[in-house]
């Protein structure tokens, strides 16, 4: 079998480091062909000598020389850009056959619709690019025959679990309704008057996950699973409402969908990333992941529940981002971004995230959203908006 390259965006992360390994375990298959990370050089510069890449990206453009004279030092024979353009190079250059998206945030926006444009595979983890651009970008996908294959692991359950042809609306395809599992996080059982005391030590500790900062609150906050539901309905071309959430505490169920004759379709494994990584990487075929087996004689409770949307308002505002469309799921998007981001600097409380975002969404107009310059002026309002909000509420 012929060996497909591989670039890896956000390499120095949770999703981009499973998937080197994954990589790694399937070497006949697949070489890395770029890697890039926003500020870590020596992770960067490890991973790049460990796997013989071709290119090394540095986001943070004032650590290029740093980055070249740390490769040279190491021996490693990679190419060093940086900033958007390196990211773009990384994900449309002509020696890439796949690309993982796996940069955190908005901030992994411009890449992955250049993957998009260029016709790549493109392995999707940084969902909020499809929260933020889902309809643009899907339709750049189509135009350039780029198959996006989901790596969160709902999406990617449900991937498995549904019938191509993902053009046609979903009752078309015999489908009644998608329904995504949620972890229901740390925080599933905790009173509603505890909420203002979460530290981020304890909102970054995922029971049954391990994963980078910001999804692990997204995760305790339930926006995650918000995100999610809009992130499906781009995907897999469905109608908000035809999108369920279940709190399912085990996380071994990882999605499931629901057919108009009463099958209910469900795909199970042990929560270990590697599995939905590898699964992308060789569909339509698959590979070892290293993935420890689930032992179902063991397994006696697997249990659901409907989420409580009193106690995680952010699962009810994207769902409201959603019905709205247009740029309000920008605004959703970005406003949490920086929320997430001042909850974790202490600057705000944990009870005080789904406050920013529901304010900043009243305070925003919504407005039509055409292409990618649309969606990057909305995030930026957004943004603006909701770093007023911090200054103004803690000064
Ligand atoms: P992480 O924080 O561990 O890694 C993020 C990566 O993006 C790092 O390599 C970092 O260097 C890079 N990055 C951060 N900011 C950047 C910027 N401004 N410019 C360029 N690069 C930047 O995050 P993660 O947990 O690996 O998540 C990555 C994406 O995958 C997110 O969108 C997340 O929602 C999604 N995802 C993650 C998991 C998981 O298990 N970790 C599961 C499902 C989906
Ligand atoms: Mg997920």
């Amino acid at each position: 079998m012929m060996q497909e390259t591989v670039s890896v965006l956000g390499s120095t992360g949770s999703i981009g480091s499973n998937t080197l390994d994954v990589i790694q375990r399937n070497p006949e298959r697949f070489k890395v062909q770029a890697l890039t990370a926003h500020r870590n050089v020596s992770q960067l510069v490890e991973q790049c000598v460990r796997h013989d890449a071709r290119l090394a990206v540095i986001a943070d453009s004032s650590l290029e020389k740093e980055l070249a004279s740390a490769l040279k030092l190491a021996g490693a024979r990679a190419e060093v850009m940086s900033g958007e353009a390196g990211l773009l190079e990384a994900a449309g250059g002509p020696d890439t056959d796949i690309v993982m998206a796996a940069i955190v945030g908005a901030a992994g926006l411009g890449s992955t619709f250049e993957a998009a444009h260029r016709g790549k595979k493109i392995l999707l983890a940084n969902k909020e690019s499809l929260v933020i651009a889902g309809e643009v970008f899907i339709a750049e996908a189509r135009r350039n025959n780029a198959p996006v294959v989901p790596v969160d692991s709902e999406h990617n359950a449900i991937f498995q679990a549904m019938p191509e042809g993902f053009e046609q609306g979903l009752s078309e395809r015999g489908v009644e309704k998608i329904i995504l599992t949620a972890s229901g996080g740390p925080f599933r059982e905790l009173p509603a008057d505890r909420f203002c005391d979460v530290t981020p030590e304890q909102a970054c500790n995922h029971p049954n996950w391990s994963m980078g900062r910001k999804i692990s609150v997204d995760s305790a906050t339930l926006m995650n699973k918000g995100l999610e539901v809009i992130e499906a309905r781009w995907l897999f071309n469905a109608d908000p409402d035809q999108i369920e959430v279940l709190v399912h505490p085990q996380s071994i169920v990882h999605s499931m969908v629901a057919y108009l004759d009463g099958s209910v379709l469900a795909q199970m494994g042990t929560p270990d990333m590697r599995t939905p990584i590898a699964h992308a990487l060789a569909w339509p075929g698959r590979i070892e992941a290293g993935v420890k087996r689930l032992n179902l004689a063991q397994m006696n409770d697997l249990s659901f529940e409907k989420p409580d949307l009193q106690r995680f308002p952010c699962l009810g505002l994207a769902f409201d981002a959603m019905a709205v469309g247009a740029s309000a799921p920008v605004t959703l998007n970005a406003a949490n971004e920086i929320a997430v981001a001042a909850f974790l600097d202490r600057k705000i409380g944990f009870d005080d995230i789904p406050r920013l975002v529901a304010d900043v969404m009243e305070r925003i107009a919504v407005s039509a959203i055409e292409n990618l310059g649309d969606v990057l002026q909305q995030d930026r309002l957004a943004r603006l908006e909701a770093d007023q909000w911090v200054k103004k509420t803690y000064g």
